[in-house]
């Protein structure tokens, strides 16, 4: 499976929040209302204006604080369940790029209801905007597409956030991995052959985030459940749209 990935190292993440502010600033997504939750992660959650947040999670070994980051955003699956969510209500909204692999949603979303969309997500990122539209991360496609890298990717200064051809992503996570396994012997990339962003842990994964692994059974079987649920929802949108 040809095509572009990210690898997002959370041993090098500092939380600084340049990623989600970058990406912000790149989509034009505007500032909202928000509201101090005791915790560093703000916006608490992703949301119509917000495709990437640094989640952040405080815990506690031997007596002392540890903190998890995790840089939150869609992970571009290879066969996207939201898509076959939405393709039961209407088609042509989910375009999944033939040289990328990036999943984008477009306006034709406009209408879809978003629990289905955002239930059908084993990461639980879609998200609705005010005037009905469902969104999330474009993979900056329009900057990839120009040879540019993702606005996330080019401001962190750490180097968690990384992206390219999927094989050179998949190696580099390998190796991280490999490098990491002897002192955290819990290290793990999370569902690496599912998907084109690539996390690489080094504790329970729920630890992270409660979502940042998928639990459900992707691929074919899936997808067939899927369509099969959808279906009717479909007839009786294109019934009301010609009756
Ligand atoms: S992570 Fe969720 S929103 Fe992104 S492509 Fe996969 S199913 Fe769709
Ligand atoms: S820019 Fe890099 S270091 Fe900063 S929060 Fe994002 S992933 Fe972490």
């Amino acid at each position: 499976m040809a095509g572009m990935s990210f690898f997002i190292d959370t041993t090098r993440c500092t939380a600084c929040r340049g990623c989600q502010i970058a990406c912000k600033n790149w989509n034009q997504n505007g500032a909202g209302m928000t509201k101090n939750t005791g915790s560093h992660q703000n916006p608490p959650d992703l949301d119509g204006n917000t495709f990437k947040l640094v989640r952040f999670s405080e815990s506690e070994a031997g007596g002392k604080p540890v903190w998890y980051f995790f840089a939150d955003q869609c992970r571009h699956c290879l066969e996207p369940p939201c898509k076959d969510a939405i393709a039961g209500y209407t088609d042509g909204a989910v375009i999944q790029d033939e040289e990328t692999g990036a999943v984008v949603y477009n306006e034709k979303t406009k209408g879809v209801p978003i629990d289905d969309v955002r239930g059908a997500c084993p990461y639980d990122i879609p998200r609705a905007r005010e005037d009905g539209r469902i969104v999330k991360c474009t993979m900056c496609i329009d900057r990839v597409k120009n040879g540019l890298i993702p606005a996330c990717v080019k401001v962190c200064p750490t180097g968690a956030m990384n992206f390219g051809a999927r094989e050179n992503m998949l190696d580099l996570a390998k190796k991280r991995l490999a490098d990491l396994k002897e002192k955290f012997p819990k290290a793990q990339l999370l569902n690496p052959d599912e998907v084109r962003v690539i996390y690489l842990v080094v504790d329970d994964p729920a630890k992270y985030h409660s979502h940042a692994v998928a639990s459900l059974d992707s691929g074919i079987d899936r997808k067939l459940a899927l369509r099969r649920l959808f279906r009717p929802a479909k007839t009786l949108v294109q019934g009301l749209a010609t009756g």
